[in-house]
């Protein structure tokens, strides 16, 4: 009897697991770099990772690595908060990615997940005095949401505050703040959404931070309203002021403003520069893309495939 042969969606699986990762000190395939259901890390969250990206540029032909350093140097902040220690400086960690980039054959854009984490497997927590297991594992990566115009909603949930757990880390068990907003928007029939701290304020997206443009004058939420300070966001700052000649001002946010904005979006690693173009069922400006996002997100989209000479410090070259 003739059977429709389905294109096998093992492919991608199968390919993770001969992928390279680097996991405890040496090079292994992804399958044999394995963790105990005890391990404390996986019970607890107590981690800390980070998300970088690399671009191919097809046409030149090169991967190129996007802020390593940065990335690596937040690495190593934020891990001193769950008194861990990277085993390796951040030169090392940029060569080790590199390394890890090309033995995976790395010629698409790919996103990079370093993790360290309490690798004892014994009950209880605590921070101090537990051993640490460090890896870096690769992966494909394309659009983590839409570019061309998200649809937001306002979470129920607010976003942790730092009276609770420090919101300027990326701790994995803090997690569950984003992950609880993201399914409720998800669920909902929205792309993405927008939290606000403790407060009320503004805060940012579940991955992303958030910028607020309202006749010509550019908001951002500042470091202590409770974000993420993203190493994008930072970017995102430094190409308005230098190639826009427009100051940000980082300041506190209402929700209400979020409805008077001509133009909002958000930025990320993973999101990149992402427009929102409705937020809570009112289109936000005349419901396009604004011409200051797409001027920005331009910029980015040519800066991180090494294609603006300008900004080639911003890069790595992997090839
Ligand atoms: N906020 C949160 C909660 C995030 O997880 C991220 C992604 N790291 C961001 C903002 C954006 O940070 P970055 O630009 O450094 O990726």
């Amino acid at each position: 009897m003739a059977q429709t042969v389905s294109p096998p969606a093992t492919d991608a699986v199968s390919r993770r697991q001969q992928s390279w990762v680097y996991f405890d000190g040496e090079f292994r395939r992804y399958q044999d770099a394995r963790v105990g259901l005890l391990t404390q890390g996986l019970n607890y969250g107590t981690g800390v990772f980070e998300g970088l990206r690399a671009y191919w540029n097809e046409e030149t032909q090169q991967l190129y690595g996007l802020w390593f350093p940065e990335h690596f140097r937040r690495l190593h902040q934020n891990a001193r908060t769950l008194q861990m220690r990277v085993p390796h400086s951040v030169e090392e960690l940029c060569r080790i990615t590199t390394e890890l980039l090309r033995r995976n054959q790395s010629r698409e854009t790919t996103y990079i997940r370093p993790l360290i984490f309490k690798s004892a497997e014994e009950i209880g927590f605590r921070l101090h005095d537990v051993p640490d297991s460090f890896a870096i594992a690769t992966a494909p990566m394309g659009d983590y949401v839409p570019t061309h115009g998200m649809r937001c909603m306002v979470s129920t949930w607010r976003r942790i505050s730092d009276t609770m757990a420090p919101p300027r880390t990326k701790c994995t068990g803090i997690y569950i703040n984003s992950a609880l907003a993201k399914s409720e928007a998800l669920q909902s029939g929205f792309d993405e959404a927008i939290m606000l701290s403790e407060s009320g304020n503004v805060c940012e997206g579940t991955g992303e931070n958030i910028f607020v443009i309202r006749e010509g004058v550019v908001t951002t939420p500042p470091a202590s309203d409770n974000i993420l300070e993203g190493i994008t966001r930072r970017g995102v700052m430094h190409l308005f002021r230098e190639e826009l000649g427009l100051d940000v001002v980082e300041r506190s946010i209402a929700r209400g403003e979020l409805y008077l904005a001509d133009e909002v979006f958000m930025c990320g690693t993973g999101a990149q520069l992402a427009p929102v173009t409705e937020i809570d069922r009112r289109t936000v400006g005349d419901g396009e893309p604004g011409p200051l996002t797409t001027r920005i997100q331009h910029l980015y989209q040519q800066i991180v495939v090494g294609a603006n000479p300008k900004y080639l410090e911003w890069v790595t070259p992997i090839w």
